[in-house]
């Protein structure tokens, strides 16, 4: 296990600095349990420290610690949630969990469950931040590897539009349009450090429509689906006693993008604007991203030579 170079909560300049270019693991085990959003099942998690360069990878303890790397190369079905496959062994609605550990910079970590699906919780992001911050980061005498975007990549599908563009710093534009009273045009820029993460978008909870859920049911999703754990909407308004932000709506579709990013398996030095995207959109994205080698860079922070500094 490496030892505890940095404190868990830099305060100079310096030690931030630091924190952002060295990989970081947890500090010790943490554990949380329970239902799956769409089979209904109950899952228990455990999340280990792991050596630098390890990235985030699922182990289904129920399936002989069968290891599912959290890679683009591994996603497999992109409708109402992200699943991974590898060797037809499925991990699925991984993007909340993701999100925290991306938006916190946990780069290095081992993901055990017992079962096909991640926890719900309740529909947001905030338990597993709790979960991360309780067992404190491990910073990591290795350089994180960082993504810079050299030039503009975009995706088009009809109205619906996602874009990639240069930036020194990891920046969110997400707009939403919903003929909903309740939801209507919502729009939030947003630069992701772990502070706006935590502030502003773990808590953002994920959202359904009433007259869909039938559907869903019929379609043998959403099974451990309630107000618990989502908002619900109905032809006029919200079914739950309140909003956590007036612009909730927008805020959990950046933190879907910020887990379906994770899967880059490096930090993100540019600019997402996204206008009315989802899972398959991000992905596409990512994928386009990727076939274009002169779009981006690989960087990998010094490390040795920032503990010198
Ligand atoms: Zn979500």
């Amino acid at each position: 296990m490496p030892h505890n170079i940095f404190p868990p909560r830099p305060v100079s300049g310096t030690a931030i600095a630091i924190a952002l270019a060295v990989q970081a693991t947890l500090r010790e085990t943490a554990e949380i349990s329970g239902l799956g959003l769409h089979t209904g099942t109950r899952v228990n998690i455990r999340l280990v420290p792991a050596p630098p360069a390890t990235g985030l990878v699922f182990r289904r303890t129920d399936l002989n610690n069968f290891q599912i790397e959290a890679s683009t190369r591994h996603v497999a079905k992109l409708s109402y949630a992200t699943t991974l496959m590898k060797r037809g062994v499925l991990v699925s609605t991984v993007e909340h969990l993701l999100s925290a550990l991306y938006g916190l910079r946990v780069d290095n970590l081992y993901i055990e469950l017992d079962s096909i699906e991640l926890p719900i919780i309740d529909g947001s992001a905030l338990e597993f931040v709790r979960l991360i911050e309780e067992a404190g980061l491990e910073y990591q005498p290795a350089g994180r590897q960082m993504l810079r975007v050299l030039k503009p990549v975009e995706v088009r599908r009809g109205e619906k539009w996602i874009g990639i563009y240069p930036d020194d710093a990891f920046t969110v534009e997400y707009e939403i349009e919903f003929e909903h009273p309740a939801i209507g045009r919502q729009r939030l820029e947003l630069e992701i450090t772990p502070e706006s993460y935590r502030q502003e978008i773990a808590p953002a909870r994920t959202f359904g429509f009433y007259q869909e859920a039938q559907a869903l049911l019929r379609s043998g999703l959403i099974r451990g689906g309630s107000l618990e754990n989502a908002i619900v909407l109905d032809s006029t308004g919200v079914l739950n006693d309140h909003l956590r932000f007036p612009d909730e709506f927008v805020r959990h579709k950046i933190l879907d993008l910020i887990g379906d990013l994770s899967l880059l398996g490096a930090q993100l030095l540019g600019r997402v604007r996204a206008f009315r995207a989802g899972h398959a959109l991000h992905a596409a994205l990512i994928a386009r991203l990727l076939k274009e080698p002169d779009a981006y860079r690989i960087e990998r922070e010094e490390a040795g030579a920032r503990l010198k500094a």
